[in-house]
């Protein structure tokens, strides 16, 4: 029952802006502050009553009506009037209540938290900011010294001193904590957007949209990871280009979005094929470029030729259409002399050679 009633009353200080010019955050750490100077001022007023403070008392009971005023402000599209209204309660009240409380009480503490609030207005005008925080400082200097010269005050001692110092800076560090809380969040949640961002554009600029294999510019980059591991330890690799066999004809026959479908439906299998064996990227078109990991030109034609029968026997299914394709393969094993890319020019020869061959096999 309680646990609800505090739920909604969060969620009721977490309500979102109306106006999208205006930022959520500050609407709440203009509230929360709200809400713990109002019990901060009801406390502080049954407490300095007690002191005779009567006057004194019944102002701050005013001063949690205006409180009321900022809070309410920041429902209805007026965020920057409430914390006009907020720093001006913080500035009077803690300075009334320095004067005549006593200073080394502390009441003019929370003044410093004027310019927190104040930087987390949304508005770009920086130099208005450092402008009031000169302010706050040239005030909380000159009340320093009036305080010090004024004397009327009537200082509390004993038990009430301490009670009174003590909840002045559990107020202060309460208000403190609230407001490093929400530039946290603020700053965790912009910095996990920009994550999944950067995310996000990693992952588009590296994959091929069709197929969702890696694309040729991330095929090179992962290629270079291999050539500086075989300089390394020796590790060998091999590298194989697969051309889809009379693709045109599936295009003219069956149409465009079945040559996709047949594109997207072999990248599946060699990326399921591929897993444990080594890299598979789209090279362009109907070209698919293979990196057998680990492996020399024997054993990588052994899974080469595997890949291959099992793409001839695939059964294509794609509206009314029901067909097989067939790939042709070239094959050559890295070494540090050739280098990557006459590497994969060797292999497309004999690709060609493949071609011009038959079609539907695997040349080493
Ligand atoms: P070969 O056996 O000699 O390789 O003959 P081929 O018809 O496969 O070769 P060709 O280079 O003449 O044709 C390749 C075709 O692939 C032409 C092009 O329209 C088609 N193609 C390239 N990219 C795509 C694509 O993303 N989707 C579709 N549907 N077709 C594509
Ligand atoms: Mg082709
Ligand atoms: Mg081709």
């Amino acid at each position: 029952m309680i646990k609800d009633y505090i739920e909604s009353f969060v969620n009721f200080l977490k309500t979102d802006v109306k106006d999208k010019k205006e930022t959520k955050e500050l609407a709440v750490l203009i509230r929360i502050t709200c809400c713990v100077f109002a019990v901060y001022y009801l406390i502080t007023g049954i407490t300095i009553a007690f002191l005779q403070h009567y006057y004194l008392s019944l102002f701050l009971i005013f001063a949690i009506g205006v409180l009321a005023g900022a809070f309410i402000c920041t429902y209805e599209n007026h965020t920057f009037l409430g914390l006009v209204i907020l720093n001006v309660v913080l500035l009077v009240f803690s300075t009334i209540l320095a004067l005549y409380v006593g200073f080394d009480m502390d009441y003019h503490i929370p003044i410093f938290l004027n310019i927190l609030l104040v930087y987390f207005n949304k508005s770009d005008m920086m130099i208005l900011k450092r402008i009031y925080t000169f302010f706050i400082c040239a005030y909380m200097m000159c009340i320093t010294q009036f305080c010090e010269a004024w004397n009327h005050a009537r200082v509390p001692d004993g038990f009430s001193r301490i009670f009174i110092q003590s909840l002045n800076m559990l107020v202060f560090s309460i208000c403190i904590g609230t407001v490093a809380y929400c530039f946290c969040n603020k700053f965790n949640e912009a910095e996990d957007k920009l994550r999944r961002i950067n995310d996000n554009l990693e992952r588009m600029a590296n994959l091929d949209t069709l197929t969702g294999l890696s694309n040729r510019r991330h095929m090179n980059e992962q290629m270079k990871g291999l050539v500086h591991e075989f300089n390394r330890t020796g590790k060998v690799f091999t590298i194989a280009i697969g051309d889809v066999d009379f693709f045109k004809k599936v295009n003219d026959t069956y149409g465009h979005d079945t040559g996709d479908y047949v594109l997207s439906t072999l990248a599946n299998q060699f990326i399921m094929f591929m897993r444990g064996k080594g890299l598979v990227a789209r090279w362009g078109g109907e070209e698919f470029l293979f990196v057998f990991e680990n492996m020399n030109i024997e054993k990588a034609f052994k899974n080469m030729d595997e890949l291959r029968r099992s793409i001839e026997a695939m059964p294509m299914k794609f509206k009314e259409y029901d067909f097989h394709v067939t790939m042709t393969y070239g094959m050559e094993e890295f070494n540090d002399r050739l280098g990557v890319e006459a590497t994969i020019n060797r292999a497309d020869e004999k690709l060609y050679k493949g071609k011009t061959g038959g079609r539907n096999q695997v040349v080493i």
